[in-house]
């Protein structure tokens, strides 16, 4: 590490998961797993990095997978947690902390932030008419009714939006209502009062700090500034439910804060949920208080105006905490050419998944295909190709028969004493780290692979040209010292490779002969990652005095097999339902 290096602190954000069911590849291909890669890539600079997560757990979504379930919010929440953070984790994602919205801490720092609003006269009342059931005593909001669609006249549309013509809508345009709770009687307008922000009065805020952003994706400013074509409005930030943040002022009883306004405030509480698991309780102002860290969020397409304009808003009313620093708002994954569908169970889920493929060749191919600047498609046939071209005979014959060679024909020795690696090796490293640290700088994973990949085509064309197969005899320490460069160049292809498949890394690093690992994970109190090997081991073009290979030398993946293949495209299509 160099001596004027100095760390910089980063909070990453990725989206918080809805604990109303599994997650599946377009999830974590689209926020978990270039979140996970970009924090592993800035830990192994040298970088402090708070890499956070949890469920959101409130709002209509959760309570209508109750009603549905036959169970309570809590059961629905406590379920779904559990199984998200599993599926992450057997991802090899290893948040700081993977907390919730329903934690104590986050209903205490989403109601002090309400206040913060409120007494800045950020916050305005208004008294409406919402729909109502009479025979459930409940007002009815978004999916708690369904009717006839103001704008096609489509029957069975749901409250906030038709699906049929996908017209957004407030629930009280609906024609003829019915209440989802009891299905038979219709809802009647009811007078009540809520609390709106104005969003209005922050607006010209909003509109030049967007402005400043121009080094940001050019997806992420195109819907960005969407909402900004016409002026801004205020927006409603509570509602008439049981379930959620209760609203923290006299005469509130039965209503909460809207789940869109508590969700990212959940940023912060999982920082602070973690403090507290620390024995730290104001750990987390350390980052979410210096105006020096950056705060980077990895999340949808879908979610990205929502983290430009709304929660940036919410931050710069409080203004107290940092605002995003870089927003990654990847666009979607398709499967087989179609859109992922839950209800229709078109899905490849994330834990049947992993019962099939191994975590690192589906981090391998997701970020070979990741969904950075456009849509983007999961096939299996793509995936046995990726996977066994480049993987398996540029980078995985790259090690086995340069290792294998070396302990044939030297003992093991990975080179001559004093040797020195090719300056072509070294350009070619040079090279590849400065495209892999712009891209993955960026958030861009699929970008930096690439570059690995190149690199694995260029030592093999080295390994090729150099032929110590025939120098071996006429010039045995020629041949030495071009396998020690090949050797060099394997070093940084498992380095730059870490991030994206940590396991892969592994195999190759331990292969290459050295004893200690690439990572350490310290398991407690928290799953935090610590790089044993800096970033810059990858510029060093040497291998310590007298290093030798591992004796075991073994194929880093096994290939994909054509019947796997022509299983798999069988199954996705007999589990789809009708
Ligand atoms: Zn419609
Ligand atoms: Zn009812």
């Amino acid at each position: 590490m160099s001596k004027n290096f100095t760390p910089q602190k980063f909070i990453v954000c990725c989206a918080l998961p809805y604990a109303n069911g599994g997650q599946h590849l377009g999830h974590l291909a689209g926020a978990y797993l270039p979140g996970d890669i970009f924090t592993r890539y800035k830990r192994m600079q040298g970088h402090d990095v708070h890499f956070l997560c949890g469920t959101d757990e409130h709002g209509a979504a959760i309570t209508f997978k109750a009603l549905e379930e036959k169970i309570t919010p809590r059961q629905v929440v406590d379920k779904y947690h559990k199984i998200i953070k599993d599926g992450l984790t057997a991802c090899d994602i290893h948040f700081d902390i993977f907390s919730r919205t329903t934690h104590p801490c986050h209903i205490k720092r989403s109601q002090e932030i309400f206040l913060n609003l409120h007494k800045k006269n950020l916050l305005e009342q208004k008294t409406e008419m919402r729909l109502h059931c009479s025979s459930c005593n409940q007002f009815l909001p978004d999916r708690y009714v369904m009717g006839t669609c103001p704008s096609c006249k489509a029957t069975g549309a749901r409250g906030d939006q038709c699906e049929k013509c996908g017209v957004w809508y407030e629930p009280e345009a609906l024609i003829d209502p019915i209440c989802q709770l009891c299905k038979k009687n219709k809802a009647a307008l009811k007078e009540t009062s809520h609390w709106y922000l104005k969003l209005n009065e922050l607006e010209p805020k909003i509109r030049s700090w967007l402005e400043s952003k121009t080094e940001w994706r050019k997806n992420v400013l195109g819907y960005a500034f969407q909402p900004l074509k016409s002026e801004l409005t205020s927006r409603a930030i509570t509602r008439d439910l049981e379930w959620g943040v209760p609203v923290p002022l006299p005469n509130s009883d039965g209503k909460v804060l809207y789940v869109w306004f508590d969700a990212p405030i959940g940023y912060i509480s999982a920082s602070e949920d973690w403090s507290i698991e620390l024995g730290k309780p104001d750990h987390w102002r350390t980052y979410w208080e210096d105006k020096n860290a950056k705060l980077v969020h990895f999340i949808g397409k879908d979610n990205i105006i929502f983290h430009t304009v709304v929660w940036p808003a919410v931050l710069m009313g409080d203004e107290r905490y940092i605002l995003p620093d870089m927003v990654c708002g990847n666009e979607f994954l398709n499967l087989e050419g179609e859109k992922f569908s839950t209800s229709r169970n078109y899905a490849l889920w994330i834990n049947e998944t992993l019962e099939i493929v191994p975590v690192d060749l589906l981090r391998y191919y997701l970020t070979a295909i990741s969904p950075e600047s456009s849509d983007s498609n999961f096939s299996w046939d793509e995936y046995q190709s990726k996977i066994n071209t480049e993987l398996a005979d540029i980078i995985g014959n790259l090690i086995n028969r340069t290792l294998t060679f070396i302990n044939k024909n030297f003992d093991g020795q990975i080179g001559p004493e004093n040797a020195t690696a090719d300056s072509s090796i070294e350009k070619f490293i040079n090279e590849t780290v400065k495209e892999y640290s712009s891209q993955l700088d960026e958030g861009y994973s699929k970008f930096a692979l690439n570059a690995v990949t190149d690199l694995g085509r260029k030592l093999n064309v080295y390994f090729q040209e150099q032929a110590p197969w025939k120098t071996r005899k006429e010039d045995p320490l020629k041949a030495h010292n071009s396998l020690y460069s090949t050797c060099v160049g394997i070093k940084a292809v498992a380095l730059l490779l870490y991030p994206i498949c940590p396991g892969i890394a592994q195999r190759i690093w331990t292969q290459l002969g050295f004893a200690e690992s690439i990572m350490e994970p310290i398991m407690e109190p928290i799953n935090e990652l610590i790089n044993k090997v800096p970033f810059s081991e990858i510029t060093n073009f040497r291998f310590p005095k007298g290093h030798k290979a591992s004796v075991d030398i073994v194929p880093i993946v096994t290939k994909v097999e054509d019947d796997f293949i022509t299983s798999q495209k069988e199954i996705l299509k007999s589990k789809v339902k009708s």
